[in-house]
C-alpha cells in the first residue's frame, strides 16, 4: 500500500491515543518514523491506519520521579544528548544516543521507537538493560511495568501487545560508586548500525567490584546479558588483567551470526576488544577519576 493511501490519526493526548489504539486493533504506531516508514516503503510491513504520537506532549519529557529518571517514549536521541539529568546521572545513555545514525535521524528517532523496533543492533537497549530500566506498557484499561531485560522476545519482536503503547522508560538512579559505559563498533562514523556493541556497569565497594553487568548488542536475536562474565567479575579487585580475562568469557557469551556487516569470527573479536574498553570506562566513571586505568 502506498503511503498516500494510509489513514493518519493524530491524537492530541495520551488518553485519546489509547482510545484510538483500542478501537483500531490493526493500526500501526508512528513516533519518529525513521524505522516504520522505511519498512513500509520497502514493503516489509503493511499499514492501513497509522496513529502518530507526535502531538502527545505528556510523552516528551525527561524528569526525576520517585527515585528514578522517567523518560517519555517520544523523547528523541537528540533530547537525551542535551538532557542535564541524563548527562549527570547516566552519561552512557547520552553516549549511546550520540552514536545513533546522524544528527538528522537523531532529531527524529525516539527512545520508544528504538526499543519497540527491537532491532538487535539498536544502540539504546544495552545501556538501558545494564541500568536496570523498566518500561511502562499501557492500554485503555490497564498498565504494566516490564523489566527491559524481559521486553525483547526476538528480532523485531517484543512483549508489547497490539493494543498497548510503550509510554515511559524508568531508569533507577545508579547507586554511589557506579560507572556505566557504552562502546560500539560500526563500519562508518555516521548512519551505521553496530556490528557489535558492549554496555557495562560496575559498582565498587571497598576497592572491589561489588556488582557487575555486561550486555552485548548485535550478537544475538535480542541484547545478550553476559551473565557468566558479570558473575565472574563480582567480588574481584578491578585490574586490566581481570578485564582481559572477562573479555574472553564475554566473547563466548555472544551468539552472533554472519551477515553483510561482519562474520561470526569478526563479531566475537569485536566483543573481546569492546568489553575491555567498556569495563575500563565503567571503572573510570565508578571511581570518579579523571585518569583512565593503565
Ligand atoms: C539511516 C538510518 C540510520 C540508523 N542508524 C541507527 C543507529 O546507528 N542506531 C540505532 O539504534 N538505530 C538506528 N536507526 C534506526 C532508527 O533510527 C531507530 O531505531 C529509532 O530510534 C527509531 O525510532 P522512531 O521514533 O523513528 O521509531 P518509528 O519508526 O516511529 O517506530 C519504530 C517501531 O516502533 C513502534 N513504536 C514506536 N513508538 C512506539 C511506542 N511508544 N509504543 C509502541 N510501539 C512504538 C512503531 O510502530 C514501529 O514498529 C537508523 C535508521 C536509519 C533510517
Amino acid at each position: 500500500m502506498a503511503l498516500s493511501e494510509i489513514r493518519f490519526h493524530t491524537p492530541k493526548n495520551l488518553a485519546e491515543a489509547l482510545e484510538v489504539l483500542g478501537e483500531l486493533k490493526e493500526a500501526r504506531i508512528v513516533a519518529g518514523g525513521t524505522d516504520l516508514y522505511v519498512d513500509i516503503k520497502q514493503g516489509l510491513i503493511e499499514a492501513r491506519d497509522i496513529i502518530s504520537l507526535h502531538k502527545i506532549e505528556e510523552l516528551k519529557g525527561i524528569e526525576k520521579k520517585d527515585k528514578k529518571i522517567r523518560i517519555g517514549a517520544m523523547v528523541t536521541a537528540q533530547d537525551i544528548i542535551s538532557s542535564s539529568i541524563i548527562s549527570q546521572n547516566i552519561t552512557a545513555l547520552a553516549d549511546a544516543a550520540q552514536s545513533v545514525a546522524s544528527y538528522q535521524i537523531r532529531s527524529m528517532a525516539t527512545i520508544g521507537g528504538n526499543l519497540s523496533s527491537a532491532v538487535p543492533s539498536a544502540d539504546l537497549p544495552p545501556v538501558l538493560i545494564t541500568a536496570e530500566a523498566t518500561v511502562e506498557l499501557r492500554c485503555t484499561e490497564s498498565s504494566r511495568e516490564v523489566s527491559l531485560s524481559e521486553f525483547f522476545r526476538g528480532p523485531r519482536e517484543t512483549v508489547c501487545k497490539t493494543e498497548e503503547l510503550l509510554t515511559f522508560i524508568f531508569v533507577p538512579f545508579p547507586p554511589p560508586n557506579t560507572g556505566i559505559s557504552y562502546q560500539k563498533f560500526a563500519l562508518r562514523e555516521a548512519n551505521a548500525l553496530a556490528v557489535a556493541s558492549v554496555a557495562s556497569r560496575l559498582t565498587l565497594k571497598d576497592g572491589k567490584i561489588d556488582r557487575a553487568a555486561i550486555v552485548l548488542g548485535a550478537v544475538g536475536p535480542t541484547p545478550v546479558e553476559a551473565l557468566k562474565t558479570s558473575e565472574f567479575l563480582s567480588g574481584k579487585e578491578p585490574s586490566y588483567s581481570l578485564f582481559k580475562e572477562a573479555s574472553l568469557m564475554a566473547k563466548e557469551e555472544g551468539k552472533p551470526i554472519s551477515d553483510i556487516r561482519g562474520s561470526v569470527w569478526y563479531r566475537k573479536e569485536l566483543i573481546q576488544i569492546l568489553t575491555v574498553r567498556a569495563l575500563n570506562l565503567a571503572l573510570f566513571r565508578a571511581q570518579g577519576k579523571s585518569k583512565r586505568m593503565e
